[in-house]
């Protein structure tokens, strides 16, 4: 690892010009992604910024008209534990109260959680010049691909590794900035972007941007489940997630969000699982339907395949969880 300074802001505008005034410095939240980036000399800054001293940043509240407004620094452990969030965004509480392990929920914080870069072994080996790192290249396309994506790859094919970006984009959350021309809120199904236009990059946030806060909106009326399959129970992250909220009337489903984890370089909404719960009762028949709907389109690499099934099923189980 390479020596740099560490500074502890106090304010965001204060964060902000610290890492201006030494190019190259960077964020520190957690550090638990950040810390494994410099172990790996994937990022050399001579500065890292600490954002954990800023006063208010992790703070999580309810409004009136029922939003959650979670502060970026909050942390995994705070979201997963929260008696409001757990209430009224059980997917949310899931998605953070299952990533890692106890010790890094209680570090990592739900900021840098959707900002963790990808977990691809070519990506995170110095030597593999890859297109994250700005290459010409995918390793994962003629190497292993066993944990790669099974949509929207290319010419990137490593997965989104947010577990807590998968239900935030279900319950179609807003995402705060606040950068050097002020701040802006973001979708956050608008906020992860394909590898399409810039292969380096997983997000539209800028540099010298800072993520304030995480608006979802209310659920009055919405059932919501998160699901996610593993290889072992112990920390890991997971093989497939799904979140997904759906409005029910009447006993018939009005409204549909079906998103999945894993298997795309973003959070995946899956259009076709959606129209396949809309207008139809929430029953075993929509989820078996949902279930194979969120495979069309699916493009298995050599040794991905087996994911194809795991998503029939889990999207089938969290439908069949929600009626
Ligand atoms: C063994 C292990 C298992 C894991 N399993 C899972 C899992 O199952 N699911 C899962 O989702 N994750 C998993 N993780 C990843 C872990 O949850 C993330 O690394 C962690 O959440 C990152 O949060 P952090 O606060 O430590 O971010 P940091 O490491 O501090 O920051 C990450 C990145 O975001 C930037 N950043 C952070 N906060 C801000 C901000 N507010 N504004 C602007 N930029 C910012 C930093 O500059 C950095 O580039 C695992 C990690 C390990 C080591």
């Amino acid at each position: 690892m390479n020596r740099f300074e560490l500074v502890r802001a106090q304010t965001t505008t204060q964060a902000r010009e610290l890492a201006a005034e030494m190019p190259g410095s960077v964020l520190k939240a957690g550090g638990i992604d950040l810390l494994d980036h410099l172990k790996e000399h994937l990022v050399e800054p001579p500065r890292l910024v600490d954002l954990k001293t800023i006063p208010g940043l992790a703070q999580i509240a309810v409004d009136k008209d029922g939003t959650l407004k979670i502060g970026a620094l909050a942390t995994l452990a705070q979201v997963a534990a929260h008696a409001a969030v757990r209430a009224s965004h059980p997917a949310l509480a899931r998605a953070c109260g299952e990533a890692a392990s106890p010790q890094i929920r209680n570090v990592a914080t739900i900021g840098g959680n959707v900002l963790q870069r990808p977990r691809c072994w070519y990506y995170r080996l110095e030597s593999y010049k890859c297109f994250k790192k700005g290459g010409d290249v995918c390793f994962a396309v003629a190497g292993e691909n066993r944990y790669h994506v099974l949509f929207g790859g290319g010419p990137v094919f490593a997965p989104h590794p947010s577990n807590a970006a998968v239900p935030l984009v279900a319950y179609g959350a807003s995402f705060v900035l606040d950068g050097p021309k002020g701040a802006r809120t973001v979708p956050a199904g608008e906020f992860f972007v394909l590898p399409d236009k810039d292969p380096t990059r997983e997000n539209v946030l800028q540099p010298g941007e800072l993520l304030l806060e995480m608006r979802v909106p209310s659920t009055k009326g919405w059932r919501s489940a998160y699901y996610e399959v593993r290889e072992r129970a112990a920390f890991d992250w997971p093989l497939v997630a799904a979140a997904i909220a759906v409005k029910v009337e009447g006993g018939t489903v009005k409204d549909a969000r079906v998103v999945l984890g894993q298997v795309a370089t973003i959070p995946w909404r899956s259009a076709a699982a959606e129209k396949a719960l809309v207008g139809k009762p929430l029953g075993a028949t929509s989820a078996e339907a949902a279930g194979k709907a969120a495979v069309e389109g699916a493009e298995p690499m050599s040794d991905n395949g087996y994911k194809v099934d795991l998503v029939t099923t889990l999207v089938r189980r969290t439908v069949a969880s929600l009626a």
